[in-house]
């Protein structure tokens, strides 16, 4: 099977570049059956000869061990016939993603570089990162939907990447099943309850613009958010977009998850040269793309992201235009400080300037979470991992300091 990318391409833009995908992903012979859809499933099963009337009890059975059990060796599925775990055995495996490295840092969080079968034609290996968060009351884990990114926005590393692959469904869904793995967080009761659980939110931040791997990142989703297996709720993952227009109502209807909109600038002339693919949507269109969102109420608001770049997108003007631009749309604010990295031209705005911007969208009515850097000692970025997630505004930071200073 190759994977190719889906592209809406028509004319040239100026100054617009999508990469195409220059790497192949080869299949390997014997397929794990991780992140096979419902049905998916079923057809696999039909190719080694079980039969129909059969093949729906087998999914259910499959499905439980493998997503609720977490099991990695058929032989383990005790409900299962001898005879057809023999047979799975022989034509499918339950392989998630080869683990090549682990970092923990300090404040818990975990980073796993990850290799994925397919052809290089760099010669380079094809490598994922995938990040766990660990906080008070939950965990999130950060997952990528490509090798490297299909667009180019300036102030992020891995626009600067060449290589691009979209990863299957089974890439997708192993992430959440290696991390689950990892940290022991596969239950061996039949129904565990979703709050205990280590891995409880999912955001689609890692590598990758998952609009651009639209079909893949769905059918990964609506595995990991089936409540008979991994059994996140849909509340409980967020997909980030850098704004691809087009797909936003797909994602809404077919996917139904929170979404997160990368905006990074108000103003169509900074946006174009920081994220490229406004040229092709810009502000307005995208803004009614957000309007329109399904399921969009106050109670399931879309989050804006926003990179703080100093003296670039970060004065106050800009603030108070954010807020105007939002003015009716059910929002969210987050403030990315910058994660820099080798070659950026760009820096993080100054610690001052970042509560004042706050302060502003503050007084606008918006919590304004400041999403301070989580395992800065293991470097837990896919170029910008890092700034996910743990939330304090600044407001309330500033109310530390002063409680700092007077005690
Ligand atoms: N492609 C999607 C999702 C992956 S990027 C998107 O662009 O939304 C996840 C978030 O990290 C985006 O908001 C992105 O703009 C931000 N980001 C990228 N590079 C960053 C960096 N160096 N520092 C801080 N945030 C960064
Ligand atoms: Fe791709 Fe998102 Fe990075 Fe832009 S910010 S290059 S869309 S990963």
């Amino acid at each position: 099977m190759t994977v190719t990318l889906e592209t809406t391409e028509t004319a040239p833009i100026p100054g617009f570049v999508e990469k195409t995908a220059l790497e192949r992903y080869v299949a390997p012979a014997k397929p794990s059956l991780v992140g096979l859809s419902r049905v998916a499933l079923a057809e696999a099963l039909g190719t080694v000869g079980v039969a129909p009337a059969q093949q729906k009890m087998r999914v259910q059975q499959l499905w439980h061990w493998i997503y609720v059990r977490g099991t990695q060796d058929f032989a383990e599925m005790t409900s299962v016939s001898k005879e057809l775990r023999a047979t799975l055995d022989a034509h499918f495996t339950l392989a998630r993603p080869e683990m090549v490295a682990e970092q923990i840092s300090v404040d818990g969080t975990r980073k796993w570089l990850l290799r994925l079968p397919g052809e290089s034609q760099s010669g380079r290996a094809h490598e994922v990162e995938c990040v766990y968060i660990p906080e008070t009351g939950r965990g999130t884990l950060c997952l990528s939907s490509q090798v490297g990114c299909t667009l180019t926005c300036s102030f992020c590393h891995t626009g600067t990447q060449r290589l691009v692959r979209n990863l299957t469904p089974g890439e997708i869904v192993g992430q959440v099943m290696l991390a689950r793995d990892r940290l022991g967080d596969f239950s061996s009761a039949a129904s565990p309850s979703e709050g205990s659980r280590l891995v409880s939110n999912i955001v689609m931040m890692g590598m990758g613009e998952p609009l651009y791997n639209f079909e893949a990142v769905r059918d990964a989703l609506l595995v990991v958010s089936d409540g008979d297996g991994l059994g996140l709720s849909r509340r409980r993952i967020t997909l980030s977009t850098s704004g691809v227009v087009p797909m936003i109502q797909r994602a809404g209807d077919e996917i139904g998850v929170a979404l997160a909109v990368s905006l990074h600038a108000v103003r169509d002339d900074l946006r174009n040269e920081l994220v490229p693919l406004n040229r092709k949507y810009p502000i307005a269109v995208l803004m009614e793309a957000c309007r329109n969102y399904p399921g969009l109420s106050n109670a399931r608001r879309i989050t804006f992201e926003y990179v703080m770049l100093k003296g670039v997108n970060d004065t106050l003007a800009d603030a108070k235009e954010l807020v105007r631009l939002l003015k009716g749309i059910p929002a969210k604010i987050n403030l990315i400080p910058f994660n820099p990295w080798p070659g950026t031209h760009y820096e993080c705005s100054d610690w001052d300037q970042i509560e004042k911007f706050s302060e502003v969208v503050f007084d606008a009515g918006y919590a304004s979470p400041v999403r301070t850097p989580r395992g800065r000692d293991i470097l837990a970025a896919c170029g910008q991992l890092k700034s996910a997630t743990e939330k304090m505004s600044a407001r309330e930071r500033l109310a530390l300091r002063a409680m700092a200073m007077t005690d």
